[in-house]
């Protein structure tokens, strides 16, 4: 049987935070119980005969899917063998009650994720998020008093006028909980979202470049201090709790995408399902197939993924399983763009791998798309 990361997508958010360009929506309630189904059915198709190796569920706010739904999908997921695996679901604050903590208990789920962003209440309303500071602490003692051992809080930097002081404070303050993973993200100004508008018409204050690159450099060595190892440009870990679901998405592997806008990569072919929740549904139901795109990758696009991807990890790339995977030596295909980074002190190469230096990592955009063959 073919090992597989198994990411379940779930579209449903009590409402749209003002800079979330995620496939999410607000007002679909009505929909819930349909979608459940439909995606219970796609879960079961896709997953036959494949060893789930992880299993991610996000969204969208998986919390905020009513009990009933949940019930729905749990049949399905019950079905899957999952002995030692990593078994994540995402959630915001205030939707996660103690019925669903219980039945996500029940299914597996030994891994959660919870969507902080900041810790200041005025940043909390100005990025749209649905709950308080109070909100989140209540969730993440309700989660310690379940037994949850692996929890990620999800913090985001460079918000409208945020300063080095707060974005500090939410750092320390969240190491203060001792979670086993923090994600920490720069927001990016995403056409379509609320902040977009305001952005467009200059009323959107955000902090400077400078201080930016500054949040950045503070939050790799206060996490580092604290017992938190970086192995992602934005993900740190204490020692043993990296998120294995996503790297095996670093690490050009194998994974099946179930649900709306769900993507999956398997055997070098890129899979992309319907975005529509109502279509989802309605194909799911009438062809047991949401699939919308599909693409089969050349060696040429699967060797510059491998690439762009892995260099994402702070352990980067092996040369070795470059050979092995596509049959011809690293350095036939990349040597001058590697020798090139060396000297500029943004890459490393030792015992075999290639790996982003400290200040590769800070401009790790235009290192990594001059991968792009
Ligand atoms: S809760 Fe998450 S998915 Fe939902 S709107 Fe906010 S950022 Fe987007």
């Amino acid at each position: 049987m073919q090992d597989a990361g198994l990411y379940i997508h779930i579209p449903f958010c009590k409402m749209k935070c003002y800079y979330c360009d995620f496939p999410s929506f607000s007002g679909k309630e009505d929909n819930m119980t349909s979608y459940a189904k439909a995606l219970s059915k796609e879960i079961r198709i896709k997953c036959k005969e494949k060893n789930i190796k992880t299993i991610f569920i996000g969204g969208g706010t998986p919390t905020y899917l009513s009990l009933h739904g949940w019930r729905i999908i749990k049949e399905a997921i019950d079905e899957i063998k999952k002995e030692h695996i990593e078994f994540t679901i995402e959630g915001n604050p205030k939707t996660f009650t103690e019925e669903k903590l219980k039945l996500f208990k029940d299914m597996g789920v030994n891994r959660i994720s919870v969507g902080l962003q900041a810790w200041q209440e005025e940043h909390l309303k100005s990025l749209g998020r649905i709950h308080t500071l109070e909100d989140f602490r209540n969730t993440f003692n309700l989660l310690r008093r379940y037994g949850f051992k692996n929890i990620n809080v999800d913090i985001m930097f460079g918000i409208p006028s945020q300063t080095l002081t707060q974005w500090k404070e939410t750092l320390e303050q969240v190491i203060s909980l001792n979670p086993e993973h923090i994600s920490a993200y720069s927001l990016i100004i995403e056409e379509g979202t609320h902040f977009y508008n305001l952005y467009q018409k200059n009323q959107l204050k955000l902090p400077e470049e400078d201080t930016e690159r500054q949040m950045y450099e503070d939050t790799v060595n206060i996490l580092k201090e604290n017992g938190y190892t970086q192995y992602e440009i934005s993900n740190f870990a204490k020692e043993g709790k990296e998120c294995r679901h996503n790297l095996i998405y670093w690490s050009l592997d194998n994974y099946i995408g179930c649900g709306s806008a769900a993507h999956s990569y398997l055997n070098g072919i890129r899979y992309r399902n319907e975005e529509n929740i109502e279509k989802y549904t309605c194909k799911i139901e009438d062809e047991n197939n949401a699939i919308i795109e599909e693409h089969l990758n050349s060696k040429k696009e699967n060797m510059e993924e491998f690439m762009f991807l892995g260099l994402r990890k702070t352990q980067g790339i092996s040369t070795l399983e470059f050979k092995e995977r596509f049959d011809v030596e690293i350095e036939s295909v990349y040597g001058s763009i590697i020798e090139k980074y060396v000297k500029l002190g943004l890459l490393n190469s030792k015992n075999q791998r290639i790996y982003l230096t400290h200040r590769g990592i800070e401009v790790s955009n235009i290192v990594m798309s001059d991968f792009l063959l």
